[in-house]
């Protein structure tokens, strides 16, 4: 069996400052992790062992007991920031520039009077944290949810992790539905999502099942897990090598490997080793078998 790494795969530059950062800080019992530093479960685990606090995501907003409170890559709308500096808060601030750089674009349509449509998910964090910041907003899902607005001027942008096949199928939808209305696109996704769905997209022409590394809750996880399902290749969307059973694996020939934005590169290799480790098991199967046979015959004789 042949494992085919991705082109890009694995953690992103924003994900690294970010856990970066957390790694710097000397005191982990003074600063409150206001939401999930990543979508990555062994993370999180290192993070509360080392003294930490966590908000869960679910519970934002929230007053965290103490003064210091990180944010996370996936941002924070100004108005939360500044509901929490009020009460004497000091941020840590880990937002992604790329995060930042939606936000932007999002108050800046709003400022030219457009309503802001982003294409997401509504539970995101990220995504509740552009919307935030706007006194009107749409957000769209899925292309079954675009109707006939209404509005003068829709400036659509996305998520940064969504699915740029998906974005062009909901904008072309919205175009559809909204000819009177004057819409501006901006693509917001950001580069290393797109690179990384990019390079499953080729890889998924070559292989005969994909193996996705990645958090059950990561956007852009979902999203390269979805890729395979839509050209109907077996996928397995797992979390750590532990949730590997070899058993699955072993009748393909050629297994792609990639991973969301939030995998240590420690795991993507030991994923890999894995994977790997069926053709020595085949070969220990087979010496086995030549062997039996061997008996076989001896005795025969
Ligand atoms: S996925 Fe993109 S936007 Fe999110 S942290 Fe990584 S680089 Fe930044």
């Amino acid at each position: 069996m042949t494992v085919i790494k991705a082109e890009a795969m694995g953690m992103c530059f924003g994900v690294q400052n970010a856990i970066t950062k957390v790694n710097n800080i000397t005191n982990p019992h003074e600063v409150t992790i206001y939401g999930e530093l990543v979508h990555n479960s062994e993370v999180l685990k290192r993070i509360k062992d080392d003294g930490f606090h966590i908000i869960p995501e679910l519970n934002r907003p929230y007053l965290p007991i103490t003064e210091k409170i990180l944010v996370t890559a996936h941002g924070l709308s100004h108005k939360e920031r500044k509901w929490l500096v009020r009460r004497g808060k000091k941020l840590i601030d880990t937002t992604c520039p790329l995060v930042t750089k939606v936000h932007n674009e999002a108050q800046r349509l709003e400022g030219l009077g457009y309503t802001v449509v982003i294409l997401g998910k509504k539970d995101h964090i990220e995504v509740k944290g552009i919307i935030g910041d706007l006194s009107q907003y749409i957000v769209v899902e899925n292309v079954d949810e675009v109707y006939r607005y209404k509005i003068n001027r829709l400036g659509v942008i996305c998520q940064s992790t969504c699915s740029p096949e998906k974005a062009l199928y909901i904008l072309q939808r919205i175009k559809e539905l909204n000819r009177e209305s004057e819409i501006h696109f901006t693509n917001t996704i950001c580069k290393p999502s797109w690179d990384r769905q990019m390079a499953v997209q080729n890889l998924l022409k070559t292989v005969e099942a994909l193996v996705v590394i990645g958090g059950k809750n990561s956007n852009n996880t979902k999203q390269l897990v979805s890729l395979a399902h839509k050209k109907n290749i077996p996928c397995f969307h797992i979390q750590t090598v532990d949730d590997i059973d070899l058993e699955q694996y072993k009748d393909f020939l050629t297994i792609g490997l990639t991973a969301g934005t939030s995998t240590l590169d420690f795991t993507i290799d030991e994923v890999y080793e894995k994977l790997l480790s069926i053709n020595e098991n085949n070969r220990i199967k087979e010496k086995g078998m030549i062997h039996k046979e061997k008996e076989r015959i001896n005795m025969l004789n």
